[in-house]
């Protein structure tokens, strides 16, 4: 969503073990994906790693659901939803890349789930036993599922969007119920893992937004063929967290997007003025 110069295309990859209701296994799904590029190093830093594979999972979870309709893993039943083990690689610095071993499950928070959980677990622990060199611990492989309630936490991700349909009408707010991780709700959350969580929200839901209505460019007349968003993270807010993303309608031209750009940057730095620098 925003533009960063600063960054590496890698590969990510996501293997999922478990079959499709007709016992097929699917072949691997590869993405092209641009992440900071500090991150693509012989020892990458822990946190920042471990943010940016979880965002990297959440962010294609529903497009890798909706390729297939999958089995659970561990029983006859069609899977809801799938736990994600994204294993790190991003030290081989000639082809950096995320592998995302992925299992369907029947039901979240099920028994399905937590025997998956314990699967990834298992073949981890037998992984660094059998190659002692992986297990550095900033380039851990994380075990991450998109409802774990161990190191998860649902939030509200409330979508404003600024301009209207092409009828002139304003659409009232969109909220989703999101998972993200634990760690980041706290009274003074971690910048860059926001930052990253944040974006990843925005992401996941573009497409669905923009499919919702015929959207008008929030600067001409123009129909908006893409959206700006500007999330706001409310995740100190540990008793209420939530992420605020306004959104604008945006045309092809170029010029309603930069526009856009600067409207949001005044936006926020009256809010700074105003509120400090929260
Ligand atoms: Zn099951
Ligand atoms: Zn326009």
């Amino acid at each position: 969503m925003s533009s960063d110069n600063n960054t590496r295309p890698i590969r990510y990859i996501v293997k999922v073990l478990s079959t499709d209701m007709a016992g097929n296994r699917a072949g691997d799904f590869e993405f092209t994906e641009p992440i900071p590029a500090y991150l693509v190093c012989p020892s990458p830093p822990e946190a920042q790693t471990k943010a940016t594979l979880a965002a990297l999972s959440m962010k294609y979870h529903d497009e890798i659901m909706r390729k297939r309709i999958w089995k659970c893993w561990n029983c006859e039943k069609n899977a809801v939803s799938m736990v994600h083990n994204p294993m790190c690689y991003l030290h081989q610095l000639n082809d950096p890349s995320v592998v995302d071993l992925s299992l369907g499950i029947c039901e979240d928070r099920g028994r399905c789930e937590v025997e998956g959980r314990r699967f990834f677990k298992e073949k981890m622990e037998a992984m660094q036993r059998a190659f002692p060199r992986y297990d550095h611990s900033s380039c851990n492989p994380t075990i991450t599922t998109m409802s774990s309630n161990v190191t998860t936490r649902p939030i509200n991700y409330i979508v404003k969007v600024l301009s209207t349909d092409m009828t002139g009408n304003y659409v009232p707010d969109i909220t989703y119920t999101e998972v993200i991780p634990a760690n980041i709700i706290c009274p003074s959350p971690p910048e860059y893992e926001s930052k990253v969580i944040l974006a990843a929200l925005s992401m996941k839901h573009h497409d669905e937004i923009m499919r919702q209505k015929s959207w008008r460019c929030w600067n001409c007349e123009k129909r908006a063929t893409s959206m700006l968003h500007n999330p706001m993270g409310y995740l100190h807010k540990v008793d209420e967290p939530e992420v605020l993303d306004m959104v604008l309608g945006i045309c092809s031209g170029g010029r309603c997007e930069a526009e856009g750009r600067r409207y949001f940057a005044v936006q926020m730095s009256m809010a700074q003025q105003m509120y400090g620098n929260r």
